[in-house]
């Protein structure tokens, strides 16, 4: 087993992470930004350093800073959380270049799946519907409005180097098509650095339906049921359940073997998932794959028992899994909501300051995953994600109920938190028959 780990993130999935690393023994090592020096992480790690000014690109987005970091407290390996540098191939193999071992998957799979277009063919290849669409780069302008007029408006315009909902654009006539299409080209620019982009065609209000995988090094895949994920706002996902309510036992089969399929096809080791959209008619298309450990990953853990991060460090200790598919057991329904420092009456606007006062709830089947305490205060300069509250029990009507309860308890004074329009949506009729989709906030 790994000996000491460097955990190059901060808030919640910091300690979640460093609570793993404890369970198993191994010890920790938090890095820090200036905003970050009174933050639990560096608290509960055995060692903390500061590695930098607030800013992220001269914290936890400077790899010369969290190499010497890693170099200064002689740990063996970096978990990389999600987020910041975890998709970044070229922090992976740095990190294999200087000796320590990147808890994650090789940079070459990161960089196979990063490029969504690449992505999309190796599903292709691997026998998985796809959305029908094209890569845009470098065909003039007629051959790009020809594709999209083969596949029909309406069609969403994507980075292929795209991320966390951003940088799409949703066309549904020719005439805005030269326009969003040179907006979309520049935003990729500006945000990922690449002006590469896609398009599809846009479903609409499909399920967003994906797929836990675990690798080891020894070509042993298994898959941990599926999660849903379409009460979303923005592209970005705020409540996240397993199972889901629309796949039955045939369905859970046939995603299952393509997301180990494109797991083989890409010599993917370590945790990952791998993402559809579902449409009306009950057809699956691969979406993309994301490799990293995923902020809504306890739902899984809940249902099946089975510690993802441990499974991770584990994994990245040359351990072969300890158990077989015909193991993975699928058992209640577990819902998360993500908690976010946001004014949902004032357009979702980031809410930081300090924390007054703070009652996180507790009792049967509820799990907690925050940072903040009271009197914490949330900086400006991060993402706005504060706590994620995670509901367990044997059904889902049952563990609706046990949110509804849990988050009646959630106490955040002085800041303006998510958990009043969480309480809406768990409340609405659609919600609870399970009737989702991706436009459910919209609509
Ligand atoms: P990111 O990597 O930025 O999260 P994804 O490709 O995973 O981007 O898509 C995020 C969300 O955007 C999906 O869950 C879905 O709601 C929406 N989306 C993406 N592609 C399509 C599409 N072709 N049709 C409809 N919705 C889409």
């Amino acid at each position: 087993m790994l000996r000491k780990v460097l955990i190059a993130n901060r808030g919640e999935i910091a300690l979640r992470i460093i609570r793993a690393c404890k369970e198993l023994g191994i010890e920790t090592v938090a890095i820090y930004s200036e905003a970050d020096t009174n933050s639990l992480h560096t608290k509960f790690a055995d060692e903390a350093v500061c590695i930098g000014p607030a800013s992220p690109l001269l914290s936890y987005l400077a790899i010369p800073r969290i190499i010497s970091a890693c170099e200064i407290t002689g740990v063996e390996a970096v978990h990389p959380g999600y987020g910041f540098l975890a998709e970044n191939p070229k922090f992976a193999e740095i990190c294999k270049e200087n000796g320590f071992k990147f808890i994650g998957p090789t940079s070459s799979s990161i960089l196979a799946a990063g490029d969504k277009v690449n992505a999309r063919e190796i599903a292709r290849k691997s026998g998985i519907p796809i959305i029908p669409g094209g890569t845009v780069s470098n065909e003039s302008f007629k051959e790009v409005s020809q594709i999209a007029k083969n596949i029909g408006y309406p069609v969403i315009i994507k980075a292929a180097m795209g991320g966390g909902g951003r940088g799409m654009r949703i066309v549904d006539n020719q005439k805005k098509l030269k326009k969003l299409l040179s907006i979309a080209r520049q935003e990729a620019k500006v945000a990922f650095g690449n002006d590469k982009v896609y398009i599809e065609k846009y479903l609409e209000n499909p399920r967003h339906i994906e797929v836990q995988i675990l690798a080891d090094e020894h070509n042993n895949i298994v898959w941990l049921g599926e999660r849903e994920c379409s009460i979303q706002r923005r592209h970005q996902k705020l409540i996240e359940e397993s199972p889901s309510p629309a796949v039955t036992p045939e369905m859970r089969e046939k995603i299952g073997a393509y997301a180990v399929a494109v797991t083989k096809a890409i010599n993917y080791r370590s945790a990952g998932t791998v993402e559809f959209l579902l449409d009306k008619d009950k057809n699956f298309y691969f979406l993309e794959m994301n490799t990293r450990i995923q902020v809504e990953h306890p739902v899984t853990e809940m249902v099946t028992r089975i510690d993802i991060v441990k499974e991770q460090l584990k994994i990245a200790s040359g351990e072969k899994l300890s158990f077989k598919q015909k193991d993975v057991n699928i058992k209640g329904h577990a819902i998360e909501c993500r908690i976010n420092a946001e004014d949902p009456n004032n357009g979702f606007r980031p809410s930081p300051g300090q924390i007054k006062g703070l009652y996180i709830p507790g009792g049967p089947g509820i799990r907690v995953e925050t940072h903040i305490y009271g009197e914490y205060e949330v900086p400006s300069n991060y993402d706005s994600l504060i706590a994620k509250l995670i509901a367990y029990d044997e059904t889902r009507d049952k563990c609706i109920a046990r949110l509804e309860r849990a988050l009646n308890e959630f106490l955040v004074e002085g800041i303006h938190t998510t958990i009043p329009f969480h309480l809406e949506i768990i409340k609405d009729e659609r919600f609870k028959n399970g009737e989702l989709n991706t436009g459910f906030i919209k609509q």
